[in-house]
């Protein structure tokens, strides 16, 4: 069993197999072209493999594969593969734009892949233009429909910012609840790379604009499930994750690998170790040690819940948000 520091049972991995996105969230990604990391420096879905088995086999149960965006990753079934195959009972889910996820649902549900999260912003067409730069809607959701469609049960994520989209938080909720999905709303996390300026609606303000059309009632945290989860009047369950809150890292049950092999701990720091050069070596036993150095160094809380914190130097779309 993995525990950390302060005592937390870590069972929770959740692994970057790019850091390469087709979208230019406004909320995560520089405004500025970069370059990316050189594909020559990405790990072999092989070598990844070879330190999940490690910590499959020390406790973790719950994978989700996600980016930058996951599905630019050829052949991600094959990866999928690996990690069922390993161990075919885990909770094995996978965050997405859903923009390649019409044509890929089929062999990921094949695979043994269980859940997705889609994150749509908008289901107006210029709106998630604008937020994602790019013309997506339509694609992302004839993907969701397809993820549905192969038996993939499907999470919706959004991120709600003022003047962007705070009008369409029911509008999503109706959508996704038509569905039978869930809808998480994730308080907009500050980073230095997002668009300057841009203001996230907290917890409390997305309630309110749920509250226009429900009347709703706390149900709580599950688990170590990040959202904490309120019930309309007529029975859906929806969450928000505020990572703004106090009591957000009290049951953080998370590590992060990113396609490059850093291992890190917490979202907001920039703290890392690398298992590139263990598990480049074959040293499953050296990639062991430094998970458990990891562990042992977890932060017990990120800085998103004090006033006047910098914001995280991290970049979501390489440690997978
Ligand atoms: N490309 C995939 C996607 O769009 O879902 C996976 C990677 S993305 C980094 C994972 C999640 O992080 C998405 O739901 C996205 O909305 C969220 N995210 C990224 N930057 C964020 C930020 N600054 N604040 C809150 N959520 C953020």
């Amino acid at each position: 069993m993995l525990i950390d520091g302060h005592g937390r049972r870590v069972n929770y991995l959740r692994i970057s197999v790019t850091e390469r996105c087709n979208f230019r969230c406004q909320y995560c990604m520089p405004e500025k072209p970069f370059s990316w990391v050189p594909r020559e420096n990405l790990l072999t879905f092989e070598e990844l493999f070879s330190f999940v088995r490690v910590a499959l086999d020390e406790g973790v149960d719950k994978i989700r594969i996600t980016g930058g965006e996951p599905l630019l990753r050829e052949d991600l079934d094959r990866f999928v593969a690996m990690i069922h195959d390993h161990k075919p009972d885990i909770d094995l889910a996978l965050t997405t734009n859903g923009y390649l996820l019409a044509e890929t649902a089929q062999r990921l549900k094949d695979a043994g892949l269980k859940r997705i999260n889609v994150s749509i912003d908008s289901l107006k067409p210029h709106i998630a233009y604008r937020i994602a730069q790019k013309d997506v809607l339509e694609r992302v959701l004839a993907g969701v429909e397809k993820a549905l469609e192969v038996g993939l049960k499907v999470k919706v994520n959004m991120v709600p910012l003022k003047n962007i989209n705070d009008d369409e938080i029911v509008d999503v909720m109706e959508y996704a609840k038509a569905r039978g999905m869930t809808i998480r709303y994730i308080e907009y996390m500050e980073n230095v790379h997002a668009k300057a300026g841009l203001k996230g609606l907290t917890g409390k303000e997305i309630l309110e604009k749920v509250k226009e059309r429900y009347t709703i009632r706390k149900v709580g945290r599950e688990g170590s499930s990040p959202a904490f989860n309120y019930l309309t009047d007529d029975g859906y369950k929806f969450g928000i994750i505020d990572p703004h809150k106090h009591d957000f890292c009290e049951s953080c049950n998370r590590i992060r690998l990113t396609a490059e092999g850093h291992l890190i701990p917490c979202l907001y720091f920039d703290e890392a170790m690398s298992i590139r050069d263990a598990v480049k070596a074959g040293d499953i036993e050296k990639a062991s040690e430094i998970l458990r150095e990891v562990l042992r160094n977890k932060p017990e809380k990120n800085r998103w819940s004090e006033e006047n914190a910098e914001e995280s130097a991290r970049a979501f779309y390489e440690t997978g948000g």
